[in-house]
């Protein structure tokens, strides 16, 4: 059966038909991490949605494109930046560090691309779109010089989170840089320059200033993946007001749809609320390494429940994460035991059964994770029954196994098998990873020959880069 998603644009079921499958891959932009602290694990429910989509879409032969932007100027940053008396692109370099290394704890497959805001290229696609809105009558310059997107002017404003905001009217006090708006909802794009933003600006033809945020996706999604993408992701928090946003601006550019499906995750929780930066109530990845707990058991602790329903974030899933993951480690263990011996036994004619896809037709059914995993623990008690009675001929061990190399290329939870990796080479490969992903090649040789020095060698796949012992003296 073909693949379905929850469309938010529609707020209905449909089938997922990329715009040309054949001829390009699935084109996919997911609204990456604000760099100006560091991300929690309620960004990284998002983020590991996102990893589980592309998996499955490529488990079922897609191949994927996806784009993860990196938000480095906005006002938090500035803020952060101008508070800690550093340089923007200094200040935001140590959370986007931090970023990918917990990103590669979560195991979370690498985008293609990681394009940053304040990279020139988008710098210039951004100023020129604007300056196309506002040739269109869609923008405007008011008098503090910012430019503003006119929502008046799209029909379609307001499509994506359901509601009619064109009949929002002007009440109560609005911020004091947002006076010269025309319509309380017209949103920037282009923030004059002002004292607080001290040396953060670039020149357009509207004056000095910044991007706003929504215009940043925007340029950076069109310039990667074209006019249409297939598929857009975020949290249930970007539906409004960026994700509508996006589509006013860059529609109103290109006159194009801009996105075939969105997809949005439901929040993280942390007793009914959503964890946030802003509530003081959240979790980084080292605050939950430092209790003890592996990356491999946070990420099934965050991709075990279905993506649209509410995750409350507690000690005792986590707990409960490490408990499922060591009936899988256990089962595997038999499993290999079984396919072992009996082969030296040699069983003839073994039944093992070729058609175990209700894996993955549960996620074709809008990602059911909880299907999915339910028929996963349904089959190690069935398999396990059957091992407690020697009932389990090698072939079917060996099948099961395959089946579960096929689905674990999706989940991603078997425990690491190179326990041997010192901490310090870890760390250095992490490093030279990071390197590499800024295309840093002089560091990362740099890295290369330090971790050498300890022993080691790093091999480059196009997937990741692995780890060996050196086989001469080091
Ligand atoms: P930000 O860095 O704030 O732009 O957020 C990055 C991503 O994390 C976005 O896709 C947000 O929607 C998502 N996000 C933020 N808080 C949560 C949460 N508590 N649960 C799930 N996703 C979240
Ligand atoms: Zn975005």
């Amino acid at each position: 059966m073909a693949i379905r998603f929850f469309n938010t644009y529609s707020r209905e079921i449909e089938e997922f038909e990329p715009r040309d499958p054949g001829a390009r891959p699935v084109r996919m932009y997911t609204c990456g991490p604000t760099v100006y602290s560091r991300a929690h694990i309620g960004n990284f429910r998002a983020y590991v949605f996102e990893d589980l989509l592309q998996r499955h879409l490529e488990l079922r032969g897609y191949k994927v494109h996806r784009v993860m932007n990196i938000t480095d100027v906005e006002d938090k940053t500035i803020r952060g930046a101008r508070e800690a008396g550093t340089p923007l692109q200094k200040f935001t370099e140590q959370f986007k560090e931090a970023f990918f290394e917990d990103a590669h704890t979560l195991r979370i497959k690498g985008a293609d691309e990681y394009p940053a805001a304040t990279d020139q290229r988008y710098i210039n696609r951004m100023i020129e779109m604007i300056s196309v809105l506002i040739s269109k009558g869609l923008a405007y310059q008011a008098d503090d010089k910012s430019v503003y997107f006119r929502i008046n002017r799209f029909p379609d404003y307001g499509k994506l989170a359901h509601f009619d905001l064109t009949q929002l009217q002007s009440t109560g006090r609005v911020k004091h840089d947002e006076y010269d708006k025309e319509h309380i909802g017209d949103f920037a794009l282009w923030k004059a320059w002002d004292e607080e933003d001290g040396a953060v600006k670039w020149d357009s033809p509207c004056g000095p200033g910044r991007p706003g945020w929504h215009i940043e996706c925007s340029a950076m999604s069109t310039a990667l993946l074209g006019d249409q993408i297939d598929i857009h992701c975020g949290g249930v928090d970007n539906i409004f007001p960026h994700h509508e946003a996006e589509i006013a601006q860059s529609e109103g550019v290109t006159g194009e749809k801009f996105v075939r499906y969105w997809l949005h995750c439901a929040h993280l929780l942390v007793d009914g609320q959503k964890m946030a930066k802003s509530l003081g109530n959240f979790y980084t990845v080292p605050d939950v390494l430092a209790k003890g707990y592996t990356g491999r058991e946070l990420r099934y602790a965050l991709l075990r429940v279905h993506y649209r329903v509410s995750l409350n974030f507690t000690w005792e899933g986590m707990n409960e994460a490490r408990e499922s993951l060591a009936r899988i480690d256990e089962w595997l263990a038999r499993l290999r035991e079984v396919a072992k011996e009996n082969v030296q036994r040699s069983t003839s004619n073994a039944e093992h059964s070729t058609e175990k896809t209700t894996f993955e037709d549960a996620l074709d059914d809008d990602l059911n994770i909880s299907a999915a995993l339910g028929f996963l623990f349904e089959s190690i008690r069935e398999t396990n029954r059957a091992m407690d009675q020697n009932e389990l001929d090698a072939a079917s061990a060996s099948a099961w196994l395959d089946w579960w190399k096929r689905i674990d290329t999706v989940l991603d939870v078997e425990a690491e098998t190179d326990a041997a990796i010192p901490h310090e080479v870890a760390q250095l490969a992490q490093q030279r990873e990071n390197a590499r992903r800024e295309k840093n090649w002089k560091r990362s040789d740099e890295l290369r020959e330090r971790i050498a020095a300890l022993g080691w060698e790093v091999r480059d796949t196009k997937a990741a880069s692995k780890l060996t012992r050196r086989s001469g003296p080091g």
